[in-house]
């Protein structure tokens, strides 16, 4: 029994060890990994408002192109009553083509201010979307330039990685799942360590006083020690 938690609280070492490498090489690429994560994303976000942008813009020119023939079908419908109302008879006619007129001419001008309304959003897209095209040119080089940097800093550090996380796959693999599960929960919480020291009475990783009937257990390995305030696994 006695040995057991020897070698686990040997094993933990390691583990801590491998860990910390780990953390080291992490932090040797600093914020460059979010930082390519958060240019990949706005430049999906902006090739996205694009797309839309341009379906837009699209659909008016149609919907321009079909106001605009309707327009001028109304038009050629006024231009053809006006030259009746000179052949009119009676003033029941008379009556009938001044209505047919001036339904033809609130159509036409219905169709001229729609045509205006569109053409003054079509300019707006335009501008838009040409200003967001040069947004996008710059977003993308920015995006690649970061992300040959990342590649280029992990394809140094990618076999020494690999190396401890085989290491560490091997120490977990040999590790007691509760003790381990433990060990993660503090790194995790705690600063990335999980294991602390007895340094003279107290825990070097918070410096609580370890109470003195437990200093034997950890020196002689006769019991998992934890400390008491930051829940690290006691070591010698
Ligand atoms: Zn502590």
């Amino acid at each position: 029994m006695e040995v057991n938690i020897r070698e686990e609280l040997m094993l933990l070492v390691d583990l801590q060890d491998v860990d910390d490498q780990l953390r080291d090489l992490a932090l040797d690429r600093g914020d460059l990994p979010m930082e390519v994560e958060r240019l990949r994303g706005e430049v999906d976000e902006m090739t996205q408002l694009l797309d839309e942008r341009r379906g837009e813009l699209n659909e008016i020119g149609h919907e321009i192109a079909r106001v605009r023939g309707s327009t001028d079908d109304a038009r050629t419908k006024l231009a053809k009553y006006q030259q009746q109302l000179y052949s009119v008879k009676t003033t029941r006619e008379y009556d009938a083509i001044t209505v047919q007129i001036e339904t033809a001419k609130s159509a036409v001008n219905d169709g001229e201010e729609k045509v205006l309304r569109m053409l003054a959003r079509e300019n707006a897209l335009m501008s838009e979307i040409s200003a967001k095209e040069t947004a996008l040119i710059e977003l993308t080089t920015d995006y690649e330039t970061k992300n040959a940097e990342l590649r280029a800093k992990l394809e140094e550090t990618e076999t020494e990685e690999l190396e401890l996380q085989h290491r560490r796959e091997t120490i977990v693999m040999r590790l007691k799942k509760p003790i381990y599960a433990h060990y993660e929960r503090i790194r995790k919480a705690k600063d990335g360590r999980g294991i602390a020291r007895l340094v003279g009475s107290a825990c070097g990783g918070c410096f609580a006083v370890v109470p003195p009937q437990r200093h034997l257990d950890i020196r002689d390995a006769t019991d998992i020690v934890l400390c008491e305030t930051c829940g690290r696994i006691l070591i010698e």
